[in-house]
C-alpha cells in the first residue's frame, strides 16, 4: 500500500525524518504539498516569503524526481485534501513533520482525529528544533522564562545527528496534480529584487560559505551590518531547506577543528544563536498567548500611540534617522534585515515613536523572507521590553550611538540610502546641528530621541505604578 508524505515547512529530501520513515515503510510514497488557503485574511505574510516558497517548491519537485518521486500539488483544506488523497490512492499511513506554530498544530490535531476515524496511521515527527519544547525544562519541570539557564541546559544535551537521503521512491504516475503555486495563487505582486535564491542546493551552498568564510570570525563580525558576517541561513531554517541537525553537526565539526580562541569563541556564539531560535519556539509553545498579548503581564494594556504619519515614515525608511532608515530600506529591498538593525528599528518604533510592537511585528512578517512567528514575536517583545528575558524598559538604546558603534564608517547607511553618499560620516551619526536636512531629498529627524526617551520612561513608570 502507498503512504503519503505531507510536505509543510520541511522542503528538502536530505535528512527529512518523516520522509525517511515513509520511504522505509514502502517506496510507494505520495509526496504532497497543499498551498495555504491564505487570501489576505491576515496581514502576516507577503510576496517575499511566498516567492521564496514557490522557488523552493520547484527545487523540491526536481529533487524528488531524482529519487523516482513526484510532488503532487492539491489546494484546499489540508485535512480534507489528505483524507481524499488517502482514499484515492488507498494509502494506509500519512507521514509529516510537525509545525511549531499554533495554527499548524491545530491542523495536526484535526488530522489525527480524521485518521483515527478513517483507520489510517498518522505519523508526526519532531524535527524543527534540536530539542523539543518539553525536552528543555527547569529542575522543577517548568518551562524556562530566561535565556541563559535555558541555553546552559540546551547546550548540555546530546544533539541528534543528521541522516541522509531516502532510498528510491516510486510515486504512482497517474496521479492528478495541480501546477506548482506561483505568486498569483495568492494574488500577490512581485517579490523584492534582493530576495535570496530558494531551494535545497542554495541553502547548502549558504551553509558551506558560512563554514568557510564566516563562522570562525562570527563573534567579531556579526554585529557589523556592513559586513557579510552572519550565516544567512534563517530563511532556509524557516522553510526546512536544510535541517537544523545538519547545521548544528557542521558547526560542531568546525568547532572541534578550531585552533584559535577567536574561532572557538565565534563558533560557540553561533551555536548559541541557534539556541535563541529554540528558546523562542519553546516560549511560543508554552506561552502561546504571546501572539495576542505581552509575555510579561506587567506591561499589558500600555497606552500606545495610534499609527499615522510616523508609522508610514518608519515603514518607508524616511524617519530622518539614517541608521533606522537604512535598516528599513534593506528590508524593503531584500526581504531581509540584519539582526542589529532589527533591534534598532524595533526599539525605535516602540520607544521613540511609542507604537504598539504588534504593528511592527505584523509589518516584519509581511516582508521578511525568514518570517518566523516565534522568533519575530520574541524579537519584538524583547525590543519593546515586554517579552521573555527582555531588556528592562529603562534600558532604551540611543539610535545615534548605535549607529556610530555598529556602522562607524557609515558604509551600511550609504549602501541603503544613496542620497547620503556624499555626507561626511560624523554627520550620519548625530541629529543635524544646523537644523538643515543631510541631503536635499532626505527628511529631518522626525522626533528628538532624548524627549521621546523621557516620554517612554514616564509612560512605563506610570503604567507600572498603576498596577
Ligand atoms: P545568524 O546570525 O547567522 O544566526 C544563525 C541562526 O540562528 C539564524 O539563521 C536564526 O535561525 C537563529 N537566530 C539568530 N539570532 C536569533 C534570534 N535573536 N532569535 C531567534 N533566532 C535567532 N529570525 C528569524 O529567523 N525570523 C524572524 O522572523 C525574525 N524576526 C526578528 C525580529 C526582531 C525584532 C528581532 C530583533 C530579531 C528577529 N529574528 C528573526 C532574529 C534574527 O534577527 C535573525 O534570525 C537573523 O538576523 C538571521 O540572519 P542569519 O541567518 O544570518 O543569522
Amino acid at each position: 500500500h502507498p503512504v503519503i508524505h505531507w510536505f509543510r515547512r520541511d522542503l528538502r529530501i536530505s535528512d527529512n525524518p518523516a520522509l525517511l520513515a515513509a520511504a522505509r515503510a514502502t517506496p510507494c510514497v505520495v509526496p504532497v504539498y497543499i498551498p495555504s488557503t491564505w487570501n489576505h485574511s491576515h496581514a502576516w505574510t507577503g510576496p517575499n516569503r511566498q516567492s521564496f516558497l514557490c522557488q523552493s517548491l520547484g527545487s523540491l519537485s526536481r529533487n524528488l524526481e531524482t529519487r523516482g518521486g513526484r510532488l503532487i500539488f492539491r489546494s484546499g483544506k489540508a485535512v480534507e485534501i489528505l483524507m481524499a488523497l488517502a482514499q484515492e490512492v488507498g494509502a494506509q499511513a500519512i507521514y509529516y513533520n510537525q509545525d511549531p506554530d499554533p495554527f499548524g498544530k491545530s491542523v495536526e490535531i484535526e488530522l489525527e482525529k480524521a485518521c483515527i476515524q478513517h483507520g489510517i496511521e498518522c505519523h508526526g515527527f519532531h524535527e524543527v528544533t534540536l530539542h523539543g519544547p518539553s525536552e528543555v525544562l527547569t529542575q522543577a519541570g517548568d518551562p524556562y522564562r530566561v535565556f541563559t539557564p535555558y541555553s546552559k541546559n540546551w547546550l548540555s544535551l546530546e544533539k541528534p545527528l543528521p541522516e541522509g537521503l531516502p532510498a528510491s521512491l516510486d510515486t504512482p504516475q497517474h496521479l492528478r496534480s495541480e501546477s506548482a503555486p506561483q505568486l498569483k495563487h495568492w494574488s500577490l505582486q512581485a517579490a523584492a529584487s534582493g530576495v535570496l535564491e530558494g531551494g535545497e542546493r542554495a541553502a547548502h551552498d549558504r551553509l558551506k560559505t558560512a563554514l568557510a568564510e564566516r563562522l570562525s570570525l562570527y563573534q567579531g563580525q556579526r554585529d557589523t551590518p556592513s559586513v557579510a558576517g552572519t550565516s544567512r541561513l534563517s530563511q532556509d531554517l524557516r522553510f526546512g531547506l536544510i535541517s537544523i541537525r545538519k547545521v548544528y553537526a557542521e558547526a560542531a565539526k568546525a568547532l572541534s577543528r578550531a585552533r584559535s580562541k577567536t574561532s572557538t569563541g565565534s563558533i560557540e556564539t553561533f551555536i548559541k544563536e541557534l539556541a535563541w531560535r529554540e528558546f523562542y519556539m519553546a516560549i511560543l509553545h508554552h506561552f502561546p498567548h504571546v501572539l495576542e498579548e505581552e509575555f510579561n503581564p506587567d506591561w499589558r494594556g500600555l497606552p500606545w500611540d495610534e499609527p499615522g504619519e510616523k508609522f508610514e515614515a518608519w515603514k518607508a525608511g524616511r524617519t530622518g534617522f539614517p541608521i533606522v532608515d537604512a535598516g528599513m530600506r534593506e528590508l524593503r529591498e531584500t526581504g531581509f534585515m540584519h539582526n542589529r538593525l532589527r533591534m534598532i528599528t524595533a526599539m525605535f518604533l516602540t520607544k521613540d515613536l511609542h507604537h504598539d510592537w504588534r504593528w511592527g511585528e505584523s509589518y516584519f512578517m509581511q516582508l521578511l523572507t525568514d518570517g518566523e512567528i516565534a522568533s519575530n514575536n520574541g524579537g519584538w517583545q524583547w525590543s519593546a521590553g515586554t517579552g521573555a528575558d527582555a531588556a528592562p524598559y529603562f534600558r532604551i538604546q540611543n539610535p545615534w550611538s548605535q549607529s556610530a558603534r555598529h556602522d562607524p564608517r557609515g558604509e551600511y547607511i550609504r549602501r541603503w540610502i544613496p542620497e547620503l553618499k556624499e555626507v561626511p560620516t560624523a554627520r550620519l551619526h548625530e541629529p543635524p546641528s544646523d537644523g538643515r536636512p543631510l541631503a536635499a531629498d532626505y527628511p529631518l529627524p522626525c522626533v528628538e530621541h532624548s524627549k521621546e526617551r523621557d516620554r517612554t520612561l514616564a509612560i512605563f513608570k506610570k503604567h507600572k505604578e498603576s498596577r
